[in-house]
């Protein structure tokens, strides 16, 4: 069976928690103005610095129930078993339509969601270079007790068995470096 034809004007970009998917996303918005990068939704509170309509829509659950009620979301999930995060559908579509090379950093059940509705997508998978690099990302800061290290762990360990599901992988060595092997996978063969 041959491939199916991939559109890289439209790249989801997911992977294992804390594996530095906000971080790329961040490097590509700094240096990369030429990619339009999706703003979610979010019922989480802000974090000092965050911008409402830069880093997230800050909005209330009863907000983010209309939007999912008036089906406004491209996908959706609850993260961490806590907030909800989505996609509002619209801006993506605005600027697929515009031909503008579109990102959307979300998490895995979110890629999944996505994986049914535009299957033809690129689908990204970020890799920490090692599950070592990953425990000490995940759990470096050394704030939690040990059962909550432990459901981190065993949630990464699942993260990371569904990476044979996504198209392409990139080890997250270094952010900058991650970040320009993305945008040079969105890039190529858009002017063919
Ligand atoms: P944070 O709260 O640290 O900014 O993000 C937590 C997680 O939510 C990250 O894994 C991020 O990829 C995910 N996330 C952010 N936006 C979305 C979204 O629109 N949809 C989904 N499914 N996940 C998202």
């Amino acid at each position: 069976m041959t491939e199916p034809e991939r559109n890289r004007r439209l790249v989801v970009l997911a992977g294992p928690t804390a594996v530095g998917k906000g971080s790329v996303a961040a490097d590509i918005r700094a240096h990369h103005p030429e990619v339009w990068i999706s703003v979610s939704a979010t019922t989480r509170r802000p974090r000092p610095g965050e911008l409402n309509g830069v880093h997230y829509w800050f909005v209330s659950d009863e907000e983010f129930d209309r939007m999912v009620e008036e089906d406004d979301l491209l996908e959706w999930a609850v993260v961490h078993g806590q907030n909800r995060y989505g996609t509002p559908r619209q801006p993506v579509d605005l600027a697929l339509a515009s031909g503008q090379p579109a990102l959307l950093e979300i998490d895995l059940q979110g890629a999944r969601q996505v994986r049914q509705t535009m299957p033809e997508a690129l689908f990204v998978f970020l890799e920490p270079p090692s599950w070592e690099e990953l425990v000490r990302r995940l759990v470096g800061r050394g704030t939690e007790d040990e059962a909550e290290r432990e459901r981190r762990l065993a949630t990464a360990r699942e993260e990371l068995a569904a990476q044979p599901e996504f198209d392409v992988s990139i080890v997250n060595r270094e952010v900058h470096a991650a970040a320009e092997e993305l945008v040079a996978l969105m890039e190529q063969g858009l002017d063919e």
